[in-house]
């Protein structure tokens, strides 16, 4: 992959992962404001504990790009960026535009996908 490319996607990931940070940080304080409000009845609790699972779920969906961003980054530095995990061919470029912490090719993240849902 050229330097340009890497320049390009290495942007594209600390962008991604500025703005996942601050998504995280930012559901944790209004979390943090919930629990301090003081909970009339029953049916505040209810909406707060269903905000509860929400933002558990997206916060576990966020954690885990954030550390595949991560990995990426280091791959661009270890100039091992762009290649797929399994099959060690090179990943497209128009698909790590769409998603540049892909760790798999088309054909292998098929693959991949059957395995997990197993
Ligand atoms: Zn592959």
């Amino acid at each position: 992959m050229r330097q340009s490319e890497l320049d390009f996607f290495k942007e594209m990931l600390e962008t991604r992962k500025t703005q996942i940070i601050k998504n995280i940080l930012g559901v944790e304080e209004e979390m943090g404001m919930l629990r301090l409000e003081e909970l009339h009845d029953d049916a505040d609790y209810a909406v707060m504990n269903n905000n509860n699972l929400v933002e558990t779920a997206i916060g576990e969906q966020q954690n885990k790009e954030l550390r595949e961003i991560e990995v990426s980054l280091h791959k661009i530095v270890s100039q091992s960026y762009g290649r797929c995990e399994m099959c060690e061919e090179l990943i497209s470029i128009p698909r790590l535009k769409v998603k540049p912490h892909a760790k798999y090719c088309i054909d292998c993240r098929e693959i991949a996908e059957k395995k997990e849902s197993k």
